[in-house]
């Protein structure tokens, strides 16, 4: 796998890294003996600490020479607001370029546990015309390690321990690929959060699905599929035009055959546009014969400000009801943090797209 190591500033990045690569580093840039990875690592995964004077199984003159040469965390965390309505959280991270990224920690009222909500692209190239993020264009990929440090970042700040990870905040993963399976590995081994807890919601890339499906990692994939017809599709989701939804599903069925996980398609219902009765049909008929299991989550628009409207609730639950004919289930995703810009699609909304 390939390793992503960015030096700047003469530092060298210490957060987020791989025992692999942590091991790297105490080898070729610091010439220590091999047994210093594991403290490390443990000090940075096990104890969350990026106080590096607190590592205190290394002597002074190590923890002084490790304090000059490293750079520890990688982000820096600019803002964190905690939404009045629900325990919702926002952090809205600076990368050393300057580049701001957001990530949200949800936890639902029914379940005990965390939910983060994290970044992978600094803005996107899809330009899906709903999305607040598609509207920045593309900036750049993130690290692995700048994808692991935003768990780390948060569960220190929160001092908390994230149980499940959703690639939903910034970007489409898929188009970092190399990037995201690195950090998917490390967060399965060192932050421990297992792939059955970790989702990636791509907007359809075929080649890099087919891919995926063939690392075997039983990770949950989530597909925006938002119209069951091609030409209303190829309007939401503009990479619909290369990769159609006959191709898709082909690739899905073998993505279910490689690892065994239901799908789960993401619907964002966007008033006058996709939320016909009509449309609720045509996506009962999609799904109903799809050879692999799969889920619908309906995701009712939240305003990014531009001309798309969200449906009324009785046109959500007629919509919901016409699908679930298909004898799929259907669930409708709840809005949180809307009022700290932290729901679906309003990432970057208030700090970047100015
Ligand atoms: N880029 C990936 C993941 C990030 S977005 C993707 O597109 O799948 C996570 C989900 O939120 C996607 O299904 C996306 O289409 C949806 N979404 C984007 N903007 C939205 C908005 N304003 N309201 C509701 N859902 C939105
Ligand atoms: Fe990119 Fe996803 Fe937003 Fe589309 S919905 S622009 S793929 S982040």
């Amino acid at each position: 796998m390939q390793e992503t190591l960015i030096k700047t500033d003469k530092l060298i990045p210490l957060s987020g890294l791989s025992k692999r690569q942590i091991a790297k580093i105490i080898k070729e840039d610091l010439g220590w003996e091999s047994f210093r990875t594991e403290q490390i690592h443990n000090w940075i995964y096990v104890k969350s600490s990026n106080n590096i004077s607190e590592w205190t199984d290394l002597s002074l003159d190590k923890r002084q020479l490790l304090a000059e040469k490293v750079k520890i965390p990688l982000l820096k965390t600019a803002v964190r607001e905690i939404s009045k309505k629900d325990k919702t959280e926002k952090y809205l991270f600076e990368l050393e370029d300057g580049q701001l990224i957001e990530a949200v920690l949800m936890s639902f009222e029914d379940r005990d546990n965390l939910t983060a909500c994290i970044s992978s692209q600094v803005g996107c190239a899809i330009g899906c015309p709903f999305c607040a993020t598609g509207k920045l264009g593309f900036k750049r990929n993130l690290s692995s390690s700048e994808i692991i440090d935003q768990v780390m970042n948060i569960q220190r700040i929160k001092n908390c321990k994230i149980d499940n990870l959703v690639f939903m905040g910034q970007g489409e993963p898929l188009h970092n690929f190399q990037n995201l399976l690195t950090a998917i590995s490390t967060l399965r081994d060192s932050v421990g959060i297992g792939a059955r807890h970790i989702t990636v919601s791509t907007s359809g890339l075929i080649p890099q699905i087919k891919e995926l499906g063939k690392t075997k990692i039983p990770l949950n994939l989530a597909v925006s599929l938002h119209s069951a017809n091609q030409a209303v599709r190829e309007k939401l989701v503009p990479i619909a035009k290369q990769y159609n939804l006959f191709h898709l599903m082909l690739a899905l069925k073998e993505y279910f055959e490689n690892t065994n996980r239901r799908i789960t398609f993401e619907y964002t219902l966007l008033k006058d546009i996709n939320d016909s009765e009509e449309a609720a049909r045509a996506l009962g008929d999609l799904v109903r014969d799809l050879p692999f299991p799969c889920l619908i989550n309906l995701i009712p628009y939240n305003s990014t400000g531009g001309e798309f409207r969200r449906p009324d609730r009785e046109v959500v639950q007629r919509f919901k009801t016409i699908v679930e004919r298909s004898g799929r289930k259907v669930t409708v995703r709840v809005t949180l943090g809307s009022d700290i810009s932290a729901a679906c699609g309003q990432l970057a909304n208030k700090f970047n797209a100015q």
